[in-house]
């Protein structure tokens, strides 16, 4: 095996225990609800159920419902539970509502790039032969670059875009 592979088989074995990390806790089935009391300790970053080895230096009481907020994750040692099916629906019933706000900021932001691009008709720098609202219509490259910027638009229109024959009135 060359050395490339060897470094795909590594990049590979990483992405899988990331994965196993990130999803193992969701499939344990010990369901247990939001109220349960867990402990949780200074540094660590999982909680545990009472009688665990891992609580002798600090043990803090919680709820399982607060420990998972907080992203604590369930001991590997003491198997405290996770949430219950009912505290797992709440979560995925509130996450749909979160999306009418980013659809609505998502319209605004269009909103304010059509206003801007209204304003550059209007824009101060516009004569006979330049028009930034004309000039930003018909070059798609200098709207990605420059946005509708008239001051950016008739500079680029000075020094590049009169010479190379571009659309501007
Ligand atoms: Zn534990």
């Amino acid at each position: 095996m060359n050395s490339k592979a060897n470094l795909r088989v590594a990049v590979l074995s990483i992405i899988s225990a990331l994965l196993l990390g990130v999803f193992a806790p969701a499939t344990v089935v010990n369901a247990a609800s939001g109220d349960t009391v867990v402990y949780i300790t200074k540094t660590g970053e999982c909680y545990h159920s009472s009688g665990c080895s891992s609580l002798r230096r600090s043990k803090i009481e919680t709820t399982l419902k607060s420990a998972v907020e907080r992203g604590y994750r369930p001991c590997s040692k003491c198997k405290p539970g996770t949430l219950d099916a009912t505290s797992t629906t709440t979560a995925a019933t509130a996450a749909p509502a979160a999306a009418p706000a980013a659809t609505a900021s998502k319209v605004n932001t269009k909103a304010t790039v059509d206003a801007a691009v209204e304003a550059l008709k209007t824009y101060k720098g516009n004569t006979s032969e330049f028009n930034a609202y004309t000039y930003y219509i018909n070059n798609k490259d200098l709207q990605t670059a420059f946005g509708a910027d008239g001051d950016k638009l008739l500079k680029h229109f000075n020094e590049y875009g009169k010479a190379e024959g571009r659309k501007a009135k």
